[in-house]
Formats: C-alpha cells, sequence, structure tokens
C-alpha cells in the first residue's frame, strides 16, 4: 500500500477547495482498505474517508490520513421480478443508477445524477424527486473501524431519517461502508409524487412513463436547476429543510402566508431555499463564495474561494433567518476538520 503525502485535494472536493491532504492513500482493494485503517488507527492519525467528494467542505489542511474509498464491482441476484443487486462503495452512484436501467432492474431511477459514491450513499440517506435511498435499500456490510470486523446492517440497523442514518450523526466515523445491497424489480413502477417531475412528463406529454423516461426527466430537471460542479464548485443543497412541528408551523403560516412548507408525517417540512430567499440572499457574492442565482439552497465557489469564506457566509444566512422566521438551519454537507462549536441559540422549545 503505498502512502503519498502532502496531496492536493482540489480535484476529489466538488468545492474545489485547494485543500492538501498530510497522507493520502486510493483503497482499490479491502486488503488495501484494511491495512490503511489499521495504520491510522496505530499511529493515531485523524481518518478521514472519502468518496466523491460532493457532501463535504475542507478545510485547507487535512490532517492525519484520508482514505479514497476505491472498491469496485457490482453482482446481482434475480428472483422472479425482485432483484437484489450489490454494489462495490467506490461505483460511481449515477453510473449504477444508469446501469440498473439498461438492465432492466428499476427502483433508483429518481436518484438519478446525484453525485458521489454508492458508498456514502446511505451516510445522509440520498434522497430526490420523491424517493430516499431507503425504499430501495435491502442491506450493506461495513468494516468497523475500532473492532477490525466486517458487519452486515439491515435498514432498520442503519436508522435511517431525512438526509441522516447511524453512519452519519449516531456513529460518526465509525464505520467504512464496503458495499450496498438494493432491492430493486424487473417490474416498472414509476414514482411521480414530486410535483416538478410529474409537471416534466407532462409537459414532455408523456402520459404512461417508463423508468428511462423517469430517468431522462429527473436529469433534465436537475441540470436545470442545480449548477454542474465541473463548472461551478459547490455541494448541492447546502442545508436541510428545517422539520418544525405544526404549531410552529401554523404560526409562521400566520406571519408569513406564502411560506413553502411540506406535510413529513404529524411535522411539518420548511423549504430551506424558501427562507433563505426571503432574507434576500439569493445571487448575493461575498468574495469568491456566493448563493447561487437559480436556488437559494445551493453555496458555491466561483474561483478562489476557501472553507472558511465559505462557512462565514453561511453563518450569515444561517443567523438572518433565525432573526427573520425564528427556525434553526442545520448545514447537509460535513466540514472537515469539524468547526469547534459554535454556539447555536433554538428559538423554539422541543
Ligand atoms: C450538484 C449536487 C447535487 C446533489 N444532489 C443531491 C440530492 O439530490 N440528494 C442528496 O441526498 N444529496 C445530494 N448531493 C449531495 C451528495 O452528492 C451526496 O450526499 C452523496 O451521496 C455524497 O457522496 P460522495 O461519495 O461524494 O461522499 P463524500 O462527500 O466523499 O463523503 C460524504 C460523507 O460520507 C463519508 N463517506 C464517504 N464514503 C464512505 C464510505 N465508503 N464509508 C463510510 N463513510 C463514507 C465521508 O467521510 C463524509 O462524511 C448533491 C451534491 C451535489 C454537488
Amino acid at each position: 500500500m503505498s502512502v503519498q503525502q502532502d496531496v492536493d485535494l482540489r480535484a476529489l472536493n466538488t468545492f474545489g477547495f485547494a485543500a492538501r491532504a498530510e497522507r493520502f492513500v486510493r483503497a482499490q482493494s479491502l486488503d488495501m482498505l484494511q491495512q490503511a485503517v489499521v495504520l491510522a488507527r496505530t499511529e493515531g492519525w485523524p481518518l478521514l474517508l472519502l468518496g466523491g467528494g460532493s457532501n463535504l467542505v475542507l478545510r485547507e489542511r487535512i490532517p492525519g490520513l484520508v482514505v479514497q474509498v476505491a472498491l469496485k464491482g457490482r453482482a446481482v441476484r434475480v428472483e422472479g421480478d425482485s432483484v437484489l443487486a450489490t454494489v462495490a462503495a467506490g461505483e460511481s452512484w449515477h453510473d449504477t443508477v444508469a446501469w440498473s436501467l439498461q438492465q432492466g432492474y428499476f427502483g433508483l431511477e429518481n436518484l438519478a445524477l446525484i453525485p458521489g459514491t454508492v458508498g456514502a450513499a446511505p451516510m445522509q440517506n440520498i434522497g430526490a424527486y420523491g424517493v430516499e435511498l431507503e425504499e430501495r435499500f435491502h442491506e450493506l456490510r461495513a468494516l468497523d473501524i475500532e473492532t477490525g470486523e466486517i458487519c452486515r446492517f439491515s435498514r432498520a440497523d442503519c436508522a435511517f431519517g431525512y438526509r441522516d442514518s447511524l453512519f452519519k450523526s449516531r456513529q460518526p466515523g465509525r464505520y467504512v461502508i464496503l458495499d450496498v445491497t438494493f432491492a430493486l424489480s424487473c417490474r416498472p413502477e414509476p414514482v411521480l409524487r414530486y410535483r416538478a417531475l410529474a409537471e416534466e412528463l407532462q409537459r414532455r406529454g408523456i402520459e404512461q412513463p417508463t423508468p428511462q423516461d423517469v430517468f431522462d426527466a429527473v436529469c433534465s430537471v436537475r441540470r436545470s436547476k442545480l449548477p454542474d460542479p465541473a463548472l461551478i464548485g459547490n455541494a448541492g443543497s447546502f442545508f436541510k429543510n428545517p422539520v418544525v412541528t405544526a404549531a410552529q408551523y401554523r404560526s409562521l403560516r400566520t406571519a408569513f402566508p406564502d411560506l413553502v412548507a411540506f406535510e413529513a408525517g404529524q411535522d411539518y417540512k420548511l423549504a430551506a431555499g424558501w427562507l433563505i430567499d426571503r432574507c434576500g440572499w439569493k445571487g448575493h457574492r461575498q468574495g469568491a463564495v456566493g448563493v447561487y442565482p437559480h436556488q437559494a439552497l445551493v453555496l458555491v465557489n466561483e474561483g478562489e474561494g476557501c472553507a472558511s469564506e465559505l462557512l462565514r457566509l453561511a453563518d450569515a444566512i444561517t443567523d438572518s433567518v433565525r432573526e427573520r422566521f425564528g427556525v434553526e438551519l442545520e448545514m447537509e454537507p460535513r466540514v472537515y476538520p469539524a468547526r469547534q462549536g459554535r454556539i447555536i441559540k433554538r428559538l423554539f422549545a422541543d
């Protein structure tokens, strides 16, 4: 296993920040991955697992060891209409969605064009256009960094939530996801509950969409709404949509009748983009970083920006949303190395 020193990560994070890793390993086999994990533990180095770098805010210096999980491979078991597809962590997420469609295995099409790897997808239970990963999840295998064991996790074990899982919030940094098994179907059952998707299919004059139609429509809507990280640095939605109780929602709705929100069980999910837009941030530039002019939920790096500049902007946005609406925004990407606690005041009692 070769450990590289002082590696430039600019091309390995979609913000395009000029971060440098003290040490770096690209793990292309389980053996390499295990060796890297043991080395970091023995030496007491902090360990950062890297997939496609599309949900990370990397600071200038990354201490310890960065391990890029580059395991490849796919295997399939078909029984009747049911398909169990096991995909290695380092495979590209979007390529996997396209591959599954080509094979006639349906279910992932709404999640097309999300950047990153298969291994990172369960971390925040990726979701888009009416589907979350957990709905297509069967199980995953992960390497326990503390014990060195390889463990299996069922859907219940993963404790999936909205942009959340066991791996993101309850046991962060404990497991390396090795592969994920998806429960797919040879029988198409398009999910059209997301309004923008249904409208796009209608606009195309498609009444009975195939999974390929859904895939094409999702790609087209995403390309029209989100900046391409190859052209403008970004990590997709920068903030989660805040979830509030029905009582909080009603009081906000009275004060702001055009508030955009969605039912989420007994609670309500507020559209973070709407809150940010109403505070006047859309299109705002602060040095090289800013708020994407076409979608207030996306923060961008237009050139030589850095993590601290972006986090200052994120803090200013969070403060203004709290002051105006009494709602706390939570960042979606992970900042690495982590920030030393910013004091956040909750305005609504939990
Ligand atoms: C333009 C754009 C659009 C996006 N749209 C969406 C969207 O619609 N929905 C959505 O949910 N997300 C979206 N994202 C966010 C992002 O693409 C996803 O969260 C994606 O799953 C991150 O994958 P990654 O491989 O890039 O992870 P990274 O950014 O490399 O890592 C993310 C986290 O996972 C950890 N990690 C990575 N690999 C492993 C592994 N094998 N085992 C354990 N931990 C690991 C990292 O340490 C880090 O904490 C978008 C991002 C961009 C840039």
